[in-house]
């Protein structure tokens, strides 16, 4: 059997069967809409159909080897657009310089689907798809593609679309060229304009699996096992979240983790709220979130070594960490702790006062 380029892809199986059904009776729709949270392969299933329509060996979803796949990822395929939203040019960039960073992010993408990019320092407003590229995308529409086969634009973030971009290419929508695929990626399809949601096929992608994104950090980012496990575990279901855990500090954090763990179950108060106040003194906003959650991966892990669970998500330095804290609080309520913790993350993401998520960590039962 061939290797299918949908491999490449992380889980997903449901919609990769439909996919791959679509594609081998030659019914994809003109017009596909991927919805579904950040992070878990819209992108990296657009860009793998755009792939597999140039491929020289003819594999669905590209065989990412070949000649015209390289063109693809390059963005040298002129069958290929990859619109994504940018930042507007400021005014003392010269054009250049300005398009030169829209590429690079450009290929960023196509090197890396899954991992979002900023385009901070050297462009700061907030992402749009303007009314230009749409219009440029409609004129290019009006053109053959030289040599024949199938065009594939693909517009990442379709919800930043100015309202005057989208109602340009709802005019692309209502009458698609015949050799044209557009696929649009959302995570808030809420923010399309309706007429625009109602020409296109929905296909909802679902969060990814821990084994899922476990596999995928082991196999193509090389990750080591007790980690992605781990990074897994927190990951929220997301590849990208997960990417960015592992490129980040992670044993850092792991170890303030293991601290805060050691402060909410001080058994001396005093001594509590000042490591509490520590803590927080010492960690910014987005890191105290960052800290929590994989507190509630270690609070997981604590209660599958009650549970005596063979299969520890966690590392070996982690785990003997663990039921050596396990040893020492052997009355910890574990499900109370992660209620704590989970209402403390929820105070800290509706930007809630630190200290009020220091008082709701301050709570902490089993002490
Ligand atoms: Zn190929």
């Amino acid at each position: 059997m061939s290797p299918n380029g949908f491999d490449r892809v992380a889980g997903q199986k449901r919609v990769k069967a439909l996919i791959a059904s679509a594609l081998g009776r030659n019914r994809l729709p003109h017009a596909l809409l991927f919805t579904g949270p950040a992070g878990v392969g819209k992108d990296a299933m657009a860009m793998a159909i755009a792939l597999g329509f140039a491929c020289d060996e003819r594999v669905p979803g590209g065989c990412g080897a070949c000649k015209s796949c390289g063109r693809t990822l390059r963005l040298e395929n002129p069958g290929f657009q990859f619109i994504q939203p940018v930042p507007a040019k400021p005014k003392a960039m010269k054009e250049e310089k300005y398009f030169e960073i829209l590429r690079e992010r450009g290929l960023a993408r196509m090197r890396n689907p899954y991992r979002s990019v900023t385009f901070a320092p050297e462009l700061t407003t907030a992402p749009v798809i303007g009314i230009d590229t749409i219009r440029g995308l409609r004129q290019e529409s009006r053109l053959m593609l030289f040599g024949g086969g199938t065009r594939v634009v693909l517009i990442s973030g379709a919800e930043c679309m100015t309202v005057p971009a989208a109602n340009s290419l709802l005019k692309l929508l209502e009458e698609p060229p015949e050799d044209m695929v557009i696929l649009l990626t959302s995570p808030a399809p809420g923010l399309l304009l309706p007429t625009i949601v109602s020409r296109c096929q929905t296909l909802r992608f679902d969060r990814l699996s821990e084994s899922d994104i476990e596999t995928a950090l082991i196999e193509r980012w090389e990750t080591q096992p007790g980690k992605a496990r781990f990074i897994a575990a927190m990951s929220g279901g997301s590849l990208d979240r997960a990417l960015e855990l592992a490129d980040g500090d992670f044993e850092a954090r792991r170890d303030s983790a293991f601290q805060v763990l050691e402060t909410m179950f001080e058994k001396n108060p005093a001594a509590r709220i000042e490591g509490t106040e520590t803590f927080l003194k010492n960690t910014d906003k987005a890191e105290v979130q960052d800290i929590l959650q994989m507190l509630l991966a270690l609070l997981r892990g604590l209660q599958q070594i009650r549970l005596g669970r063979e299969d520890c998500r966690l590392d070996s330095d982690a785990a003997r960490s663990l039921a050596a804290f396990l040893k020492a609080h052997p009355d910890l309520d574990i499900d109370r702790a992660t209620r704590s913790v989970l209402r403390a993350i929820d105070f800290g993401q509706k930007n809630v006062y630190l200290p009020l998520i220091l008082y709701s960590l301050d709570q902490m039962p089993g002490n």
